[in-house]
């Protein structure tokens, strides 16, 4: 039973998505497991809530498929590199968020049953009625996506109400960069629309496209500070909603 201290969400089931990068810490590259725990310790408070949480996490810290072709390598095979770096990702996520008793399960859109669940949609609903956090890995499985369009995806399929998109030292989406321009202003809301027309930097375009299509909100955040999840869910802090006209 809630306390009258406990926050009531505004979300029975949601999408996170942060990118690889937010795993990395300070190190510039891979994985800094006292960020990964800190990140968990947020996860585990909403999840202490009642929410049920689907996650997608990126692989830009380990390895971008563009960044290899860029180098020569064959387009599709680096991105399945890409693919294959946020299953070692949601692996460390699931390590940190079981060592603090959270149940959970990484379900991979590429089969590899030894380390993973294949993605069976009616399963992971099952898991997240069961308050096991889904990790999906594997991106959509396919190549020439992000997962950013893996997150609303997923989303649209297990019936989240919203996608959180957890970001690292920017609290919301800004008309132009708040880190070199000291006037920036944030949106407290924006459009789906203006996000494309004006190609504000929040997902990638098909991203958008398809929570736009599904009217499914997207709310940047800042995973910054503590309780800062666990804050947007109940309807504290800053951030700014992506939402219909
Ligand atoms: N990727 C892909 N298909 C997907 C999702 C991801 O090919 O459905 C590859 C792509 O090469 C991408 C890499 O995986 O660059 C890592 O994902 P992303 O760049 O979205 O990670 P983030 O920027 O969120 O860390």
């Amino acid at each position: 039973m809630a306390d009258s201290d406990t926050p009531t969400p505004k979300y029975k089931r949601v999408m996170l998505k942060i990118s690889g990068e937010a795993l990395m810490g300070d190190q510039g590259f891979g994985l800094h497991p006292p960020t990964v725990e800190r990140i968990a310790q947020e996860v585990k408070s909403v999840h202490d809530l009642g929410v049920e949480i689907c996650m997608v996490i990126g692989g830009g810290n380990v390895f971008r498929g563009l960044q290899g072709s860029a180098q020569g390598m064959e387009r599709t095979t680096a991105d399945y590199m890409g693919m294959l770096a946020t299953v070692m990702n949601a692996l460390a996520m699931q390590s940190a968020l079981e060592g603090l008793g959270v149940f959970t399960r990484v379900i991979s859109a590429i089969t590899m049953n030894e380390v993973a669940e294949p993605y069976i949609r009616r399963r992971a609903v099952r898991h997240l009625e069961k308050k096991r956090v889904c990790i999906f890995a594997g991106g959509t499985g396919n190549p020439y996506f992000t997962t950013d369009t893996a997150a609303a995806l997923r989303a649209n399929e297990m019936a989240c109400e919203a996608i959180f998109m957890g970001k690292n030292g920017v609290d919301g989406i800004y008309d132009k960069d708040p880190k070199q321009h000291a006037d920036a202003k944030r949106y407290d809301k924006v459009t789906y629309d203006e996000v494309l027309q004006k190609n504000l930097k929040v997902m990638d375009a098909s991203a958008i496209a398809l929570a736009r299509d599904n009217n499914l909100p997207i709310i940047v955040f800042s995973l910054d500070e503590p309780g800062g999840f666990r804050g947007i869910l109940s309807g504290q802090g800053t951030s700014t909603t992506v939402h219909g006209s």
